[in-house]
């Protein structure tokens, strides 16, 4: 896979977590592969992880468990 911006240099797959909202909610995927360009460090969403994200949002599958996380917002330490 190819850098959307043109970088000549090809797209490494790396597994992260990423935050989507549903509903207003967030929810967390995680060990879902995104393909990054190491040059500008652009990130995208191959075919297949696209389907399953959809598929979470849509309800599809189960969590396997909670993820809870401390919240910093820019607001309240500037
Ligand atoms: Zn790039």
């Amino acid at each position: 896979m190819q850098c959307p911006k043109g970088c000549s240099t090809p797209m490494k797959k790396r597994k992260e977590e990423k935050i989507f909202y549903r509903n207003g909610k967030p929810i967390v995927i995680s060990e879902l592969t995104m393909h990054i360009c190491p040059s500008c460090g652009q990130e995208s969403l191959p075919l297949t992880s696209a389907r399953i994200v959809e598929d979470v949002l849509k309800g599809k599958h189960k969590p396997s468990g909670k993820f809870t996380a401390e919240l910093y917002e820019i607001s309240s330490i500037e």
